[in-house]
């Protein structure tokens, strides 16, 4: 740990549309490090943001060679957008946190104390805020409860992507080649020495929330399709159940037929049968048309982000 730059670590924060953010960003990481040891750089990842986010972000990394600007061609999301932050990285231990100050940077101060200690990945653990609404908050600790059961990861309700890797494991996951890449889980699976650190949210400091309902329906789906295929063995589970349900059935029928009465007209209870047999049956299908469809995109081998252009005062 004598060596000077074990001393020098990343900071990769991705950013859609967060102009009314990101000054705010650069200050209170400044502060926050001014009177540390740590020698550090900030890549903030422009994210194809629409509104200014970008020339602000030129300007910040005009104004401290610590900042450099990472600009995406497009939306690519946020979890490509961590990733090509994280290929950028050059630090000993890499810190992914979002631009709106959620997280506290001095939590950071925290994390890098844990990894002095030895551990090779921090997991921030959200504590939720007041202020995060109840539909939020309760969608999001379903989400991670059915995750857990369904892949056997054990990845929390509040392990955002707020985090620190040791450079071995950020390699790791640079190393990994799905086109799919959910940094969410992945940090989870890959191993190594993990811990968890609580935090306190704070409110986002300017702008509003990219993570809607309907993008957060696609963000679990995602999630559960990348990291299991238990979905898919539901069909044969439930195939088998509603056989047997079935032939149970119709002997109680056969024999009630020979031995008692002629059975009653049913209408009610056929219809019921066939639209739910109808509805698991189309679930199921579009589960299946869930798998292909990724599967479809990882053969493709397209690159997950592409760079427009970087900003930087700092010769490369
Ligand atoms: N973000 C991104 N690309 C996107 C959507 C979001 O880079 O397509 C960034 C966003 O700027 C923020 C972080 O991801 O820094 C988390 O987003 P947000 O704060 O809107 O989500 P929430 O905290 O409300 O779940
Ligand atoms: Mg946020």
């Amino acid at each position: 740990m004598s060596d000077s730059t074990h001393n020098f670590i990343s900071i990769v924060v991705p950013a859609y549309n967060e102009e009314a953010c990101l000054p705010l960003l650069a200050q209170v990481i400044e502060q926050t490090f001014s009177t540390t040891q740590w020698d550090y750089e900030v890549i903030i990842v422009n994210d194809g943001s629409t509104d200014r986010t970008g020339p602000i972000l030129d300007s910040l990394a005009s104004q401290d060679p610590r900042v450099r600007g990472l600009h995406l061609a497009r939306n690519f999301g946020h979890q490509a957008a961590m990733l090509a932050g994280l290929s950028e990285s050059r630090g000993q231990a890499v810190i992914t946190m979002d631009a709106d100050l959620e997280q506290p940077p001095s939590v950071i101060l925290e994390m890098l104390e844990r990894w002095k200690n030895g551990a090779q990945i921090v997991h921030g653990v959200r504590q939720d805020h007041p202020s995060t609404g109840w539909w939020k908050r309760t969608s999001s600790r379903w989400f991670y409860k059915v995750l857990r059961f369904l892949s056997r990861i054990p990845i929390e309700p509040g392990m955002l992507d707020f985090r620190l890797y040791d450079r071995t494991v950020a390699d790791a996951l640079l190393s990994m080649p799905e086109a799919d890449f959910f940094l969410r889980g992945l940090s989870v699976w890959v191993g190594f020495a993990q811990v968890r650190l609580p935090y306190r949210a704070s409110k986002r400091v300017a702008g509003r929330t990219k993570f809607h309902t309907r993008a957060m329906f696609a963000f679990a789906l995602r999630g559960i399709t990348s990291f299991t295929t238990f979905p898919l063995r539901l069909a044969t589970y439930l195939g088998l159940l509603m056989t047997l349900v079935s032939l149970g059935f119709g002997t109680y029928v056969g024999i009630r037929h020979f031995f008692w009465e002629h059975p009653q007209p049913g209408y009610a209870s056929t219809i019921l049968l066939i639209a739910f047999l109808m509805g698991v049956q189309f679930l199921l299908i579009g589960l299946l048309g869930e798998y292909v469809g990724r599967i479809h995109l990882e053969v493709k081998h397209r690159p997950r982000f592409l760079v427009a252009r970087r900003t930087s005062r700092k010769p490369q």
